[in-house]
């Protein structure tokens, strides 16, 4: 609250429930509402002006801590409980070697976008990337050409609120291409369903498998780590440059200081999530018109090899939009694809199958705690949860109401 002003229902709703994903669109779709950082450095919004009430309805249906985008089911599109609604399934990578090196995964999404600027699908990428000013921060960008995309490749496992300026994007001309984690698309996916004018804009929104978003703390603790301060760094980035690559920091006097993956994901950011990540219904980006992830080889017991190998993203198209700009990427030879069965994402993405089992779970014992908790209907939450075994189911229920009857959640 700031002066007389309050949060609208919808959105105090969200944040007594904890289901805030920091997307940003309340503050991008009204100028009552600005983000800020909490004490771990999560986007969250604050009010700094009356909201009107059309806007507060609005926001209880688009805000994705209030009402997560459901999956479109389409009859020529499978609905799989973990992976969503599938056209295309494919393994493949940028054929252009510099980004293909670049990018987290294997460039799909860096070519996607820089082929929709290339054919005139689109005047511009929203999207997100290093802060040039703050480099350990993540700021919203705007790529019109190869450098500026090149640049924003990889992914920055940090806050990130990409809607944040909204309306002031949609006051510039030109049809936009959005690349956001699935809770921004989906977001974005629920303010066009409602507004045909703004659906007009987007004529392509792509995403990517997403475990978390780790609170800010965990960058600040693997630069503690390697040994350096803030003000020592002039560049961050996560990953890419290699697949998975290494999360490496360049200091102003050109020091190089890196750590692996698994140290950096697996030992410090995994560890820092927010509880919104946890129930997450669609982490797959199923709202998408195309998803990409990592294609991980799997060992010989199913799960993901983590050893640096040339990028291969998953790629699942999910609408006749993204299949059709996907079938003009192959055709003009941006992407290298090769079809796979949807079986074969099991042993690429077991934690996504995991938290997909174990969402009704988590979210069920926040009905418990007497929670408000965040509509998800259309997700295929109850489907996915008859997967998971009954240990399993029970564990996650207890767990979860330990957590937030502690207040570590
Ligand atoms: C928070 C987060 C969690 C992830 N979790 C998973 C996972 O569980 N499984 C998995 O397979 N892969 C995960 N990824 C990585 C994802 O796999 C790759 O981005 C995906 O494979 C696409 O690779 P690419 O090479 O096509 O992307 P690139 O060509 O490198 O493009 C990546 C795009 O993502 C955008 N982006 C980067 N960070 C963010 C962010 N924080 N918020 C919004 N947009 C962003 C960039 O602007 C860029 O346009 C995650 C990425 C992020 C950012
Ligand atoms: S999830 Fe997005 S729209 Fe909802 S309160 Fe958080 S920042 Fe605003
Ligand atoms: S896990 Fe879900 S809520 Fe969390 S950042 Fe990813 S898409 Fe958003």
């Amino acid at each position: 609250m700031t002066g007389q002003h309050e949060l609208p229902p919808s959105l105090a709703r969200v944040l007594r429930a904890n289901s805030c994903s920091g997307c940003g669109l309340c503050a991008g779709v009204s100028p009552g509402i600005a983000m800020a950082r909490d004490a771990k450095g999560w986007w969250r919004p604050r009010a700094v002006g009356p909201v009107p009430a059309e806007t507060d309805a609005l926001l209880a249906r688009a805000c994705p801590g209030a009402t997560v985008a459901p999956w479109e089911p389409s009859a020529s599109a499978s609905v799989h409980p973990y992976w969503g609604p599938i056209r295309d399934c494919l393994t493949g990578y940028a054929t252009d070697p510099e980004l293909r090196f670049a990018a987290s995964s294997g460039g799909a999404l860096s070519a996607l976008a820089l082929h929709a600027l290339a054919t005139g699908l689109v005047t511009r990428v929203l999207h997100v990337g290093m802060d040039p000013d703050a480099p350990l921060l993540t700021a919203i960008r705007r790529s019109t050409g190869r450098d500026d995309v090149l640049a924003a490749a990889g992914s920055r496992y940090a806050p990130a609120a990409p809607l944040a300026e909204l309306m002031t994007e949609l006051e510039r001309p030109g049809p936009i291409l959005f690349i956001g984690k699935p809770c921004d698309v989906g977001a974005l996916r629920q303010l066009m369903a409602a507004d045909p004018s703004i659906a007009a804009r987007f004529p392509l929104l792509l995403s990517f498998f997403c475990a978390a978003t780790p609170s800010q703390t965990g960058t600040d603790r693997i630069i503690a780590k390697l040994g350096l301060t803030t003000d020592d760094v002039a560049s961050f980035r996560y990953r890419g440059n290699g697949w998975p690559g290494r999360a490496e920091a360049v200091t102003k006097d050109g020091r190089r200081a890196s750590m692996s993956y698994p140290d950096s994901w697996g030992a410090i950011l995994s560890k820092e999530v927010q509880w919104r990540c946890k129930i997450c219904p669609d982490a797959v980006g199923g709202v998408a018109d195309i998803a990409a992830a990592d294609a991980w080889h799997a060992d010989e017991a199913g799960y993901p090899l983590l050893e640096e190998a040339e990028g291969r993203s998953l790629i699942l198209t999910r609408t006749a939009a993204g299949a059709a700009a996907l079938t003009r990427a192959v055709a003009d030879g941006v992407l290298a694809v090769t079809p796979i069965k949807v079986t074969e994402i099991d042993s690429m993405q077991p934690s996504q199958a995991r938290r997909k089992r174990l969402v009704a779970s988590r979210v069920a014992a926040m009905a418990l705690a007497g929670l408000p908790r965040p509509r998800m209907a259309g997700l295929a939450v109850m489907r996915a949860a008859r997967r998971a075994g009954v240990v399993e189911t029970l564990r996650s229920l207890a767990g979860s109401w330990l957590r937030i009857r502690q207040g570590r959640w």
